[in-house]
């Protein structure tokens, strides 16, 4: 087993280290040479694990994410491990009978970020960097922050201001980060790492990070094999800076090649109307164009120029998948219904749903077909807006799925009229 670089963009390799970038300008993969006799024996067998790394849901696929490193260097808090849930009310609100939703909001910091963050925080004590960076919508500065104190590295997260859900910008400050706002968004920020990178020589976990993209494969790995390894027809996703998108085409391609599937399920990737740019180069073609100023309610995907969107597109293309939109009304009411059967999550999580209601109804996702929408974020990361929404306080957002507080008089005659009151 042997692990290297290689470009996306001109093809050249390069051995495993610090660098982020090809010469030419191109974001670097991990590429594995995997062994013939790969089976997915080993990694049901780790299903009793007791103890990190192997009871975490990423480093239980070890073998495909980080053959190489020495355990002594992984810093692992049992990511992963979440649920796949089915509902009668999500199945009717989609208007599917198979719809399944897998939600990496029950990872450690509330976001399927740690799946990544637990192998480039890994990564960062085998190379030896004592400080670690990056720029983000919240999730991401939230999971790095966490890891980072565990580590005991010294951490600096860049917020586009006054653009972070506050549950996110709670744990980014709480866990001790150097959190620094930076005017202008989050693209704005995105382009200062850069060059905190070239020139402060900090260790960047951001989603140029190839390491991010191995953890997030195990999304698609864990889902796969709490189905006993059979594919759904559709892998409905958000997608903001197109990590996921890129990580998920990655493995599903690494699977087929190794023979552990048979089909390959289709990507659908889900972006808000007004952060976009994915959608509309899908529609377009030619090279990506950013969107300026990018908005959405939805704050974990308000990015308008993202960084993987080449070989996210190669991953929609290999599936013979989609890039669908949806509105923010549309994010809003989705959340309110996956929120109302019990499961909850935060608004951006809520696109896959919304997409996945829409591509029924558009007639590209059949009836009899089997689908996993990917809940990325916690309910609890973005309270505001859901208490919002509710009060039908979110402009332009009407609060169809409404759960009104009432007040009353301390008689239990006013109690009981309660009870006979919708919803
Ligand atoms: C980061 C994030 C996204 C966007 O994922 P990408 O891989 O950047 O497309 C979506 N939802 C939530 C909750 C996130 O934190």
């Amino acid at each position: 087993m042997s692990s290297r670089f290689r470009c996306g963009l001109c093809g050249r390799s390069y051995p495993l280290g610090k660098r982020i970038r090809c010469g030419c300008g191109g974001l670097l993969e991990v590429e594995h040479e995997f062994p013939e006799d790969l089976d997915v024996s080993i990694f049901d067998g780790r299903l009793g694990a007791k103890r990190p790394p192997y009871n975490s849901g990423v480093w239980r696929f070890k073998e495909l994410i980080h053959p190489t490193i020495d355990e002594r260097y992984i810093l692992s808090r049992g990511e992963g491990n979440t649920g796949l849930y089915g509902h009668r009310k999500l199945s009717a609100y989609v208007g599917l009978e198979g719809v399944w939703v897998k939600h990496e909001g029950e990872n450690p910091t509330g976001s399927f970020k740690d799946r990544g963050m637990t192998v480039g925080i890994s990564e960062a004590r085998r190379l030896g960097v004592d400080a670690v960076i990056c720029a983000s919508t919240g999730n991401t500065s939230a999971s790095l922050a966490a890891y980072a104190a565990q580590a005991e590295l010294q951490c600096i997260v860049l917020l586009p201001e006054g653009g972070v859900a506050y549950g996110k910008l709670a744990q980014a400050i709480a866990y001790g980060a150097k959190v620094v706002e930076v005017e202008g968004g989050f693209d704005a920020a995105m382009h200062l790492l850069e060059e905190a990178v070239e020139t402060l020589g900090l260790y960047p976990l951001n989603s140029i990070n190839p390491w991010r993209l191995e953890g997030q494969k195990t999304i698609i790995l864990e889902l796969l094999q709490q189905r006993d390894w059979r594919p759904p027809d559709w892998i409905i996703l958000p997608a903001g800076n197109l990590g996921n998108t890129s990580a998920f085409g990655k493995a599903l391609r690494e699977l087929w090649e190794l023979d552990l599937i048979d089909e390959i399920p289709r990507l659908a990737a889900i972006q808000a109307e007004g952060a976009n740019p994915f959608y509309r180069l899908w529609r377009e073609g030619g090279e990506l164009k950013p969107v300026e100023k990018p908005w959405t309610i939805a704050s974990a995907i308000r990015i308008g120029r993202p960084v993987n969107w080449r070989r996210a597109l190669k991953a929609v293309k290999w599936t013979d998948g989609v890039v669908e939109q949806v509105s923010d009304q549309e994010i809003m009411d989705a959340k309110a219904l996956v929120d109302r059967c019990g499961i909850g999550c935060e608004p951006a999580s809520a696109a896959s749903v919304a997409g996945a209601k829409k591509l029924v109804e558009m007639g590209v996702i059949d009836p009899g077909e089997e689908i996993v929408c990917i809940l990325t974020g916690n309910l609890l990361k973005d309270p505001e807006l859901t208490v919002k929404y509710h009060r039908g306080e979110i402009e332009g957002v009407e609060p169809h799925l409404a759960n009104r507080v009432m007040r009353i008089e301390p008689r239990i005659e006013e109690l009981e009229k309660t009870l006979s009151s919708p919803p």
